[in-house]
């Protein structure tokens, strides 16, 4: 293996997917809805598919399908308040994956330093890795709080001295999770200002993975960095349909940002990927033009999706709790975290061999009471699991049925 790859050798779906295979729990691990997504989405899909235009099957424009990144400008140039060219602005990849990939790969060089924030997305710091860079870490702390308080998102809060502390000559990005897997965090204005002034003063590129933006719950509101003063120049945004529309198997993401910013992941996807799926790029550009015609009523999926995950969150939040577990309540996104050590007391975790806790946890509780849930220390580099082996994450997008099989599950074990 050449040694840029050794940073990617494991990887904790790879595993958890086979020992949901192997033991058939009921999988609140991965995340994704296990049931249909919009009705007008799959139906687009389908007309399209029929439709007489037979180029729609064939490749489109290297960049992003020309009905896409025009979607796409039309709908962020609304939301971040300034014009953004479909042209140049934009790049369409396979998911919000290749985005990160393309971003991170097309900015950083040997021995650049990359601050990225704990718990992240699994696949942040072997991509820094294999880029050559450094990744410097900071956690997000859960704050002291008082003993029968149930823990919101926003009590997760990162050290703002250890933050300015991780800055140095060499800082050349940082990776925001916004709204953030798997706290559910929506960071507050203020918060984000402060990361913007440190980007600002240290000529610092943030890349803001959103993919989770339309999924936030009230009275919370989801700002893009993107938007504070001074920040467009230096911000790249990362988006993915699979979240927006709940499809995820469509792997279908996008990056916007100035031009030149966006020119690198340009050179990455033009020598890697070339060009995306373009059916899929078309349903998805018809999907958006119909939310851009409701984005602010309600029965637009923009808006409907968080309020029928809403009610998953607080079903879960109210079964967690009743089984002794302490969730933290996700201000957005779907997942939650919960500290299960209320009740190791009551658990023989020897037979389970791994390192951390959370692991042997999350793998007893799959093998012997049929429920998965993804042991969080996958989220943070070797130094600072320890700082997640008390939590387990469980995904919420699930159909009613199953949360409820779900708290039989748990009730039944208690
Ligand atoms: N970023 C985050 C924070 C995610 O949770 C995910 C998917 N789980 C992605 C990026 C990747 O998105 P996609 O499926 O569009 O590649």
């Amino acid at each position: 293996l050449p040694s840029r790859l050794t940073p990617t050798q494991k990887n904790v779906w790879i595993e958890y997917v086979q020992l949901a295979e192997d033991y058939k729990p009921l999988n609140l691990g991965l995340g994704f809805p296990d049931y249909a997504p919009p009705n007008y989405v799959t139906q687009t899909l389908a007309q399209i598919a029929k439709s007489g235009d037979c180029l729609l099957h064939q490749y489109t424009r290297d960049y992003g399908h020309p009905r896409l990144v025009s979607a796409l400008s039309q709908l962020y140039s609304r939301l971040v308040k300034r014009p953004i060219n479909p042209q140049t602005e934009i790049l369409t990849t396979v998911g919000a994956f290749e985005a990160l990939f393309s971003t991170i790969i097309g900015h950083v060089d040997q021995g650049d330093e990359v601050i990225i924030i704990e718990p992240f997305f699994e696949c942040y710091e072997p991509m820094v890795k294999m880029a050559g860079g450094v990744p410097k870490f900071i956690p997000l702390r859960l704050k002291d709080l008082p003993p029968n308080q149930v823990p919101t998102s926003g009590d997760w809060i990162l050290d703002k001295d250890e933050l300015e502390g991780l800055f140095t000559p060499k800082t050349k990005l940082l990776v925001l999770n916004n709204p953030h897997d798997p706290l559910g965090k929506v960071f507050k204005l203020e918060e984000l200002q402060h990361i913007a002034d440190l980007c600002k003063k240290w000529n610092v590129l943030c890349v803001s993975d959103e993919v989770y933006e339309w999924i936030v719950y009230k009275p919370n509101k989801h700002i893009r960095i993107a938007t504070l003063p001074g920040m467009w120049d230096r911000t790249i945004t990362i988006g993915s349909a699979g979240k927006t529309f709940s499809v995820t198997g469509w792997k279908l993401g996008w990056a916007y940002g100035p031009s030149n910013l966006l020119y690198n992941l340009q050179m990455v996807h033009q020598n890697s990927v070339y060009t995306g799926n373009t059916p899929i790029q078309e349903v998805v550009a018809i999907g958006l033009e119909k939310e851009l015609e409701c984005l602010d009523r309600d029965h637009c999926y923009f808006n409907s999706i968080s309020s029928e995950l809403v009610v998953k969150r607080d079903f879960m939040v109210k079964v967690l709790s009743e089984v002794g577990m302490k969730p933290t309540v996700p201000e957005g996104g779907y997942f939650m975290v919960a500290d299960w050590t209320p009740l190791e007391s009551q658990i023989d975790l020897s037979s389970e061999k791994d390192k951390w806790k959370d692991y042997r946890f999350t793998k007893w509780m799959t093998k012997n009471l049929g429920l998965q849930g993804i042991p969080p220390s996958a989220f943070y580099t070797e130094r600072d699991k320890s700082l997640a082996e008390n939590f387990v994450r469980y995904c919420f997008f699930k159909k009613h049925d199953n949360l409820e099989e779900a708290a039989r599950i748990l009730k039944k074990w208690k």
